[in-house]
């Protein structure tokens, strides 16, 4: 259905759409899902003077118990997913789960995304982010992305253009919304890409709580590699020693096998996760004289 101003809900709760399952409401609420009506809303927004935020799966917010003030734009935009055989190339859009273009990759025989097996979001969320997991991210598949600039324009521009970091991207400060992207993948064994897939999944399943059990995945970032070493350091590692393991605070506690996940208990505030996110730092911080950072991403008023 084409956009329509009249479409858009408001005072729209955000709990169920956000892997925490906390937090307040959207004063504004739309789904997009095609470029064509996310384009359209977003012109709306800016024409309100409205501040816009894009959700994806929601799996890397804390959503404020406030809510978040003007348009959220529910990205669920799926129009473009393509498998280039000769090239190795997947072109799919933004809106599509992370994991559709995993299970896609493993069809066609095409390795290079399996060790994203199981993380959860969207395409814009996981290249926003610049997501990964098992020493590979998104800057080493991803060729190029068509964006919608803050002006207007729509556009495709390449790797580079993000300067991806660790968990990082140019997105963070410099807004623009990915609407499709494209990633280069090599061809592979489809067996093989399975049996890793599987054995990554499983490792998730015996270190992280399960799906109906509210978080955002890992809380804080982990630390830059030693001088002389390649891996960073686990921020796990460290709160596991300051004793964080046996740390609540209201509903929000630290999950049992595994320190660096903040989870809800069944009725935790917005609020009550960054109090105990405060508490864990502080007690690394006395414990280390390491300042840890979020990984997870504080939005609404
Ligand atoms: C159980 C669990 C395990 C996890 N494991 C991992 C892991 O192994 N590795 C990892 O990296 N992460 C992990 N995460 C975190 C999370 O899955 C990733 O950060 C994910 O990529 C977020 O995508 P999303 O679509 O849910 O983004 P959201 O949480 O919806 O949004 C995150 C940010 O991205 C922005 N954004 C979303 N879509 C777009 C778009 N189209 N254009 C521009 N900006 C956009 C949003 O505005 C927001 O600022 C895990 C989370 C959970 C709950």
């Amino acid at each position: 259905m084409q956009f329509l101003p009249e479409l858009i809900q408001k005072n729209v709760p955000l709990k169920h759409l956000v892997t925490f399952k906390l937090g307040g409401p959207a004063e504004f609420f739309y789904t997009a899902e095609n470029s064509e009506n996310l384009c359209a809303a977003v012109a709306w927004a800016r024409n309100q003077h409205l501040p816009l935020f894009i959700l994806g799966g929601g799996s890397n917010l804390v959503v404020s118990d406030a809510g978040l003030e003007g348009l959220v734009l529910h990205n669920k935009c799926m129009e473009t997913c393509t498998v280039d055989e000769n090239s190795h190339q997947i072109t799919i859009s933004s809106g599509y789960d992370f994991e559709d273009l995993v299970e896609l990759a493993q069809k066609h025989g095409l390795a290079g995304v399996e060790s994203f097996a199981g993380i959860p979001g969207s395409i814009g969320g996981a290249i926003y982010g610049n997501a990964g997991a098992y020493g590979r991210c998104i800057a080493d598949v991803l060729v190029d992305a068509r964006i919608l600039c803050p002006d207007g324009v729509v556009k495709t521009v390449d790797n580079s253009f993000f300067r991806f970091d660790y968990r990082s991207s140019r997105l963070k400060t410099d807004p623009h919304i990915i609407l499709g992207a494209r990633f280069q993948l090599e061809a592979g064994d489809k067996n093989e890409i399975r049996a890793r897939m599987n054995e990554i999944v499983e490792q998730r399943h015996s270190k992280h709580p399960s799906y109906e059990i509210g978080c955002a995945g890992s809380f804080f970032k982990n630390l830059p590699p030693l001088p002389g070493e390649e891996r960073r350091r686990a921020a796990g590692s460290y709160l596991e020693q300051a004793g964080a393991k046996t740390m609540s605070y209201g509903g929000a506690s630290v999950f049992e096998k595994h320190a660096n996940f903040i989870i809800n208990t069944g009725q935790a505030t917005a609020s009550d996760v960054k109090h105990l996110a405060a508490m864990l730092k502080e007690k690394v911080k006395q414990d280390f004289g390491i300042e840890l950072t979020e990984e997870v991403l504080y939005v609404g008023r």
